[in-house]
């Protein structure tokens, strides 16, 4: 059985005592409501929190901890960067690549997220590697074409046990922040293409072993019915991981 995850990712969004009010709502409302054994809950802080959350939620095996960047440099003169050694040391587990507001505004092209994958999966992090299409390409229906294009420029260059490790997350840029979300069916026909160029690339068992998450404008609304369809796998949420009240009903929603 696959894994299902439900990744909050709040950006850059919050103080220090907002990040541990609402990260101590979620461990609560996780802990007293969510009974499903196969969700796995990943919140995304920003850097200066990721400490003081790591200890927050060390009691809670369902909830895990994610960052939202990381350096494709193991050490050194990198002023502003911060390594995949620094963030195990901090409890992380899981990190954010390709989410397409870094390839956007900080130009991070294939090349560079797949030393930051590499960098990652070295020290043990599981990359969440985002990929999709923007609206444009979309309209141009060329959008299947594009996301296997990214999968081949990226994860396609993964050893097999490196790929092993990684989450995919299916984010169409025209969803993210819009309230604008991708129907049911659109998750469901662009997750199963995926499915299918991973078994090309790698095999069909791996492949279906792959989680694959839906991210673009998710809500408690919408959640059930794109968790239903067969190849969606959970979320990477950003607006709604917010609010303890939303993000717990979204991971509730399987
Ligand atoms: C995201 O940025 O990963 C995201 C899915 O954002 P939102 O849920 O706000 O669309």
């Amino acid at each position: 059985m696959r894994k299902n995850i439900v990744a909050g990712n709040w950006k850059m969004n919050k103080t220090y005592q907002d990040a541990q009010a609402l990260v101590s709502e979620i461990d609560n409302m996780v802990k007293d409501e969510v009974t499903n054994d196969n969700v796995e809950v990943i919140v995304t802080p920003p850097f200066p929190f990721l400490q003081s959350i790591s200890k927050l939620i060390q009691g809670n095996p369902r909830m895990h901890l994610a960052a939202q960047d990381v350096s494709a440099h193991e050490s050194g003169a990198y002023t502003g960067e911060v390594s995949a050694a620094m963030l195990k040391s901090v409890g992380v587990e899981y990190v954010l690549v390709g989410h397409s507001e870094r390839r956007q505004y900080h130009h991070e092209d294939a090349d560079l997220l797949l030393k930051k994958m590499r960098a990652a999966l070295k020290e043990g992090i599981k990359p969440i590697f985002c990929c999709g299409e923007p609206l444009e390409v979309r309209e141009a229906e060329d959008h299947f074409q594009y996301v296997n294009q990214q999968l081949r420029e990226t994860v396609a260059h993964l050893s097999n046990e490196e790929f092993d490790q990684i989450v995919i997350a299916y984010e169409p840029i025209w969803a993210i922040g819009t309230g604008r979300t991708a129907s049911s069916q659109q998750a469901q026909e662009m997750h199963a293409s995926i499915r299918e160029e991973l078994s090309r690339i790698f095999d069909a068992e791996a492949a279906y072993n792959k989680t694959i998450l839906y991210g673009g404008s998710a809500n408690p609304g919408n959640a059930k019915e794109l968790f239903a369809q067969p190849d969606v796998d959970g979320g990477l949420i950003g607006g709604a991981s917010l609010k303890s009240r939303d993000f717990t009903d979204i991971i509730k929603s399987f």
